[in-house]
């Protein structure tokens, strides 16, 4: 089922999480074990995330470095299709811009549609890290929306290769992600959801926030998005904070604020086992405040880590 019909059929607010595929050369052994214990919340959908290349340097053992290109999370498809196997649960892959010609996001968005995967969530993806801004793939898309047209057209039978005749549609539901505090790139707020407006006007069917950790950020962003017309689903993505590095790594990666009560609690704790614990209740506190107010689904970011998911879903679904 797609994730708008799960949302559609729940009765309550809908469980859901999002993992990271394993580093390459890994086994799948312990992404199961991971998850294993979260199917006690009768998650409806699992994400999988796409990770793009990344440049490394080898020492050539002759003073000279070589530069090359290797993507350290591959398998987003295969592990989508083993999580349905094993598990018996909808996934839902990302799909991203960075790194792919239009050619390769058909041949995977095939694979997907062969696998019965009919919800994917499509982004832009990140910059490289050694690169200070996104570079699209030459022939591939330089933001979402358009990757997110190629998905609509493929609903619709019309394949990169005009010349196909009468080519299968495919039916995949289409997510996109918004940002309650903007995305960094974007001029303003008003700039960022006239982009998400189109993209909602051009097939998106629902919206998954980036992670957030004042409330008042997501209520505020769904006020807006409704002003606006975008009027799908808007999913509040969560992650507990679970340890003190991460009081400067998320505002750092994420573009994002902490509320001062959190920085508060979080600056009285020692260790890290204390920040964990700091996060979790207020990842939960949140969850309860997210649910009082009718958000469709509460998606957490695991981040390869399911206990702390786990001890707020315990107290919450
Ligand atoms: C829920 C969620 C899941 C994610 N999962 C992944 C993942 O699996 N893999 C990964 O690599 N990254 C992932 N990301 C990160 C994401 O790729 C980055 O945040 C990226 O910088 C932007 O992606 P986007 O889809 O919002 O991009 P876009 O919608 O392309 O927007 C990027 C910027 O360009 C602007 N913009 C968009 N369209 C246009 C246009 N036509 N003209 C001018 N400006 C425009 C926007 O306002 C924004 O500032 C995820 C993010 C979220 C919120």
């Amino acid at each position: 089922m797609k994730v708008t019909e799960h949302i559609a059929n729940a009765k309550n607010t809908v469980f859901s999480f999002e993992i990271l595929p394993p580093l390459k050369g890994q086994n799948i052994k312990q992404l199961f074990e991971n998850i294993e214990p979260l199917m006690e919340f009768k998650p409806p959908f699992i994400d999988v995330t796409y990770h793009r290349e990344e440049y490394i340097y080898r020492d050539k053992g002759n003073g000279l470095l070589e530069k090359r290109t290797t993507r350290k999370r591959p398998g987003t498809v295969g592990i989508c299709a083993a999580i349905k196997n094993r598990f018996d649960i909808d996934t839902v892959p990302h799909i991203i811009c960075g790194g792919f010609s239009k050619e390769e996001t058909e041949n995977a968005l095939i694979d997907l549609d062969f696998l019965g995967i009919d919800s994917v969530l499509v982004l832009r993806g990140d910059p490289i890290k050694s690169e200070n801004k996104f570079v699209p793939d030459p022939k591939g898309h330089a933001y979402a929306i358009e990757l997110m047209e190629q998905v609509v057209n493929m609903n619709k039978g019309k394949y990169i290769d005009e010349e196909l005749q009468s080519a299968a549609p495919s039916d995949f539901c289409i997510g996109v992600a918004g940002y309650p505090e903007k995305h960094f790139e974007a001029p303003s707020m008003k700039s960022d959801l006239k982009i998400l407006k189109q993209k909602v006007e051009k097939g998106a069917e629902y919206v998954v926030t980036q992670m957030f950790f004042d409330n008042q950020k997501y209520f505020e962003f769904v006020k807006l998005c409704r002003a606006e017309g975008i009027d799908v689903p808007i999913i509040p993505g969560l992650k507990p904070i679970t340890s003190l590095k991460q009081m400067s790594a998320l505002p750092r990666t994420f573009y994002l604020d902490l509320p001062d009560n959190l920085v508060d609690e979080l600056d009285k704790c020692k260790d890290n086992v204390a920040a964990k614990e700091v996060g979790i209740e207020w990842c939960i506190q949140q969850s309860k405040e997210l649910i009082e107010f009718g958000a469709p689904c509460l998606h957490y970011y695991s981040m390869g880590k399911s206990d702390p998911i786990y001890r707020i879903a315990e107290g919450i679904f």
